[in-house]
């Protein structure tokens, strides 16, 4: 009793939203779509931002961030830690 489930993918206030119980076990967040079922570890959601995250070929605004890590890494600057 009294466990919320909250959406990993949206934020209310300092905390995650919480998402709205429904009758069949599942939540839902009402206000990016995303569900899960805590009770069924197998549960899959279809919501876009999960999607995204098993097809990232669909991602937008990641692939500037990838490619700013990836240019601070030693290998791509040439530059590697000493130790003397
Ligand atoms: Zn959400
Ligand atoms: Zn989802």
């Amino acid at each position: 009793m009294g466990t919320t489930v909250r959406c990993p993918y949206c934020v209310l206030g300092l905390e995650f939203r919480p998402m709205v119980a429904h009758v069949d076990g599942r939540y839902i967040c009402n206000r990016c779509g995303h569900t899960t079922r805590p009770c069924d570890a197998t549960y899959d959601c279809h919501c876009t931002r999960c999607l995204k995250l098993i097809f990232p070929g669909t991602m937008v605004s990641g692939d500037r961030v990838t490619a700013a890590v990836e240019s601070k890494t030693p290998a791509a600057t040439g530059w590697a830690p000493r130790k003397t």
